[in-house]
């Protein structure tokens, strides 16, 4: 593990804090080009926030990598996307702006599909790749492959190669060497996507840790998931409260958070539904009848307000997706403008529980920023952010800063499932913290003394302070 770069070292690197102002700065980049791309036009204090942006391990509060297992046993599976090539690193939000730019569905298969060689595939994206490279998503693309190969692009001439690195890479320890020695990321929380409530296929470590999974238990509950959870038919309220209450009882201690995204299927306007409004509906829903929509949102609200009840006895935060959705030509933008003013009644309602809103809400970035400001118990992820909309994502860092505790963000979440792709993500971001950061120190908002310590929470004190991985690797024995 990397030391982080402390004001003393920080300071004793530049001459005199950041050594503007005396003629000390270090002249030029003096970025690592392994972790991030330094601005070109940069100044001496932007270089040496620079510096010290890329040396501060990150703290990585959000991704959705399978187990390697499972990737090391896809590498020889035919029936398996993507195939291990270059198609894997536009597999995943990448493949969103190609479809949206016009790349048709049929055409997106082959792309991550084993039938294609990797020449022929680069003839198929080539046209839609031109058509929206600039995109924050492209970008993460470039930096990933810059970062990983040592390649600006990926071209005609280098898919082939890029693809063999690619496939070659792949081998026990390739989590651990892309994350830590690539992207300078001290510890990943994963919120796996193929299992029904937390993922037991391996222990969590130094490196990984595990959120639990309310989606199937609460907030889109399905008798299947119930009946793994208990081991047996879950017919009553009652019975469903008593199987989350053993979800949390077993799962609890070992989770390093609470995960849901039922905002891409539903409101976050969670309402007090009582038991014995919710039991009987509870018993239709257990005997199959048709529930209306109301109906079936009140039995939600019910289950995860007990969710939220068991996850502050756990003293588990509870990350919420808010904001944007993932995917093309499907998003209720008029229920994303809702999300936080319907979240903020829980917040007010759950005073002892810690709700990380996740994806900064975006594009509705300025209501997380008076949220945050405004209750002692929501905090900000930017998560995702910086790869949907990186110059937002670096003025919602500088806005959020001169506006509410710097302690209630977390500036950094891949949220991808190919890991490949999260050092391009994390150079991104390191490049956003180190302008956002500049810019309030040249514009007169940020002490230079201050930065050091500023730089350290944001990127992985905060995350230390507020995620309890001494207690989930305690449990694990
Ligand atoms: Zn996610």
């Amino acid at each position: 593990m990397r030391d982080s770069v402390n004001r003393r070292k920080f300071i004793g690197a530049t001459g005199s804090a950041l050594g503007v102002g005396l003629g000390m700065g270090v002249s030029g980049c003096v970025t690592n080009p392994e972790y991030t791309s330094c601005p070109a036009d940069a100044t001496p204090v932007a270089g040496t926030i620079g510096a010290l942006v890329n040396q501060t391990p990150l703290m990585d509060t959000h991704e959705h990598l399978p187990p390697e297992a499972e990737r090391l046993e896809n590498v020889n599976k035919n029936n398996k996307t993507p195939a291990p090539d270059f198609g894997t690193l536009m597999n995943h939000y990448t493949d969103s702006d190609l479809r949206v730019a016009g790349m048709s569905g049929e055409d997106y298969n082959k792309l991550i599909g084993r039938k294609l060689a990797p020449k022929e595939k680069w003839n198929l994206v080539a046209p839609w790749y031109e058509r929206c490279r600039h995109t924050g998503y492209q970008l993460c693309v470039r930096e990933s492959v810059r970062a990983l190969y040592g390649e600006e692009d990926i071209r005609e001439d280098n898919c082939e190669a890029i693809s063999d690195r690619l496939r070659d890479d792949i081998k026990p320890g390739f989590y651990r060497h892309i994350l830590r020695d690539v992207a300078n990321i001290e510890h990943a929380q994963v919120n796996c996507l193929n299992i029904p409530v937390f993922r037991e296929s391996e222990p969590a470590s130094d490196l990984l840790s595990y959120d639990l999974w309310t989606i199937g238990i609460a907030t889109n509950v399905n008798r299947k998931t119930l009946r793994a959870c208990a081991g047996a038919e879950v017919a009553t309220l009652k019975q469903a409260h008593a199987t989350i209450d053993r979800v949390f009882e077993r799962y609890g201690p070992k989770a390093i958070a609470v995960k849901d995204q039922c905002a891409y299927h539903r409101r976050l306007d969670f309402e007090d539904v009582s038991d014995e409004r919710a039991a009987p509906l509870f018993e239709r829903f257990a005997r199959e009848e048709k529930l209306t929509p109301e109906e079936t949102k009140a039995l939600q609200d019910n289950l995860f307000r007990h969710c939220l009840r068991r996850a502050t006895e756990y003293k588990l935060p509870v990350k919420l997706h808010t904001g944007y959705a993932a995917g093309n030509n499907s998003m209720n933008l008029a229920r994303v403008r809702d999300n936080l003013c319907d979240v903020s009644r829980l917040t007010r309602e759950f005073p002892d529980t810690t709700f990380v809103l996740m994806h900064i809400a975006y594009p509705y970035q300025h209501e997380l920023i008076a949220l945050c400001k405004q209750y002692s118990n929501v905090y900000a992820d930017m998560c995702w952010g910086w790869i949907i909309d990186p110059a937002s994502a670096t003025r919602f860092l500088k806005e959020f800063l001169m506006a509410a505790p710097a302690c209630k963000l977390f500036t950094f979440g891949g949220d991808y499932i190919p890991v490949e792709m999260v050092p391009g993500h994390a150079r991104i971001a390191r490049r956003g913290i180190t302008l956002a950061i500049t810019q309030l120190v040249q514009e007169g908002w940020l002490a230079e003394s201050d930065v050091p310590a500023l730089v350290e929470r944001i990127m992985r004190g905060n995350a230390k302070e507020v995620f309890d991985l001494e207690r989930v690797l305690r449990a694990q024995s």
